[in-house]
């Protein structure tokens, strides 16, 4: 490989992550043959190799299966909702160590952390082809494949990457790290000095349940997570958002909703209510929809902050691996509105 001067690095870095440029040969602030001779030896500016992008019917929703070099698979999805607004949604990991009974991730088992370029690039290739129409990136979330908080290190060098106002620029505020609950994490996470979003994977009020398909909660129960949460705000003055899929029949009654009021009431948390996306071999069916408002008319009256999500790309499986909608809709036409429902 050629010996780069440090100068040569930041015009490839600034190239590939700042301006989105695509191959190395169009880097033009580098000379021609130095373009050659990179790409001549297989220098890339992707860790990854898109291997199938899928649009959905609406054109909202593109879903990315990506090839890392020991060909390894990741999916990431870009999702760009009105009023020139986008989020991408990306993977840290090779599969799951945690076995969410209800997640298709989660089921298939663990395969290997993603190195921090390796999820920064998912971020890179959606911008890219977003930049290419006019448009941009306006907020990340860590919820595909994988558990960020158990690649916690690479995780937090992809947000250091996502930021870097000399790189991509991407705001703290406009990221979002989902866990399932890892309770050291949610401390050390909380020392990191930074604005980026903490969403926690709740999706039942109680340890019964939430230990029935969620094997984390026999090592982090319900009471211990809270109080980390807790912990966080002190320290952070930062809320915290609470993920709940609705699973028909599991964990979407009204009593469940009271116990959830009761855990979240007093506090600065919000919840994010989802449709489940069914996924070929899990035994859940998601909540209909109605039932979805009538849970969240619940939350709303115990003066818990609520979201119903909206969901996105259902026809390209955007549910496979964890994949899903992430997008929030303020109120829905005719339904209850107001304090609560606003993010
Ligand atoms: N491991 C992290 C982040 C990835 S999953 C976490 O657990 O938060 C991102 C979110 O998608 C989680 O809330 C997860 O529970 C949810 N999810 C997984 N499979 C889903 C499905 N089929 N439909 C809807 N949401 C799903």
């Amino acid at each position: 490989m050629y010996e780069l001067r440090d100068y040569r690095l930041t015009q490839l870095y600034r190239a590939a992550a700042k301006e989105l440029v695509g191959s190395i040969g169009e880097i033009t602030v580098l000379p021609t043959e130095l373009r050659d001779a990179l790409t001549a030896r297989g220098a890339a500016l992707s860790s990854i190799e898109p291997v199938a992008i899928e649009r959905s019917r609406d054109g909202c929703t593109t879903k990315g299966l990506f090839r890392l070099h020991d060909g390894k698979e990741v999916e990431a999805v870009l999702m760009e909702h009105r009023g020139n607004r986008s989020t991408i949604c990306i993977s840290s990991q090779a599969g799951c160590a945690f076995a969410c009974a209800f997640c298709a991730t989660g089921q298939a088992g663990y395969s290997r952390n993603l190195g921090a370029i390796e999820i920064f690039d998912q971020a890179v290739y959606f911008a890219r082809a977003l930049a290419s129409c006019g448009k941009r990136v306006t907020n990340v979330v860590f919820m595909g494949m994988g558990e960020p908080f158990h690649n916690y290190d690479a995780v937090m060098d992809a947000v250091a990457l996502l930021n870097d106002p000399q790189g991509f620029g991407l705001g703290h505020r406009h990221i979002t790290i989902s866990t399932v609950g890892l309770v050291d994490k949610i401390d050390r996470f909380a020392e990191e000095g930074i604005q980026v979003n903490l969403a926690i994977s709740l999706h039942a009020p109680n340890d019964a349940l939430r230990s029935s398909f969620m094997p984390v909660n026999r090592k982090y129960p319900i009471a211990e997570l809270m109080t980390a949460c807790e912990r966080y705000v002190r320290r952070t003055h930062r809320k915290v958002f609470f993920e709940y899929v609705m699973l028909a029949g599991v964990n979407d009654s009204d009593e469940c909703a009271r116990e959830l009021a009761a855990l979240m009431r007093g506090h600065l948390y919000h919840v994010n209510l989802i449709p489940y996306n069914a996924t070929p071999d899990a035994n859940f069916t998601g909540t209909d929809q109605e039932s979805i408002w009538q849970f969240a008319a619940i939350l709303d009256a115990a003066r818990v902050p609520v979201t119903v999500r909206r969901n996105m790309g259902r026809d390209i499986a955007a549910a496979c691996g964890q994949l899903r909608a992430e997008t929030q809709p303020k109120a829905r036409a005719g339904g209850f509105t107001g304090r609560s429902l606003a993010q």
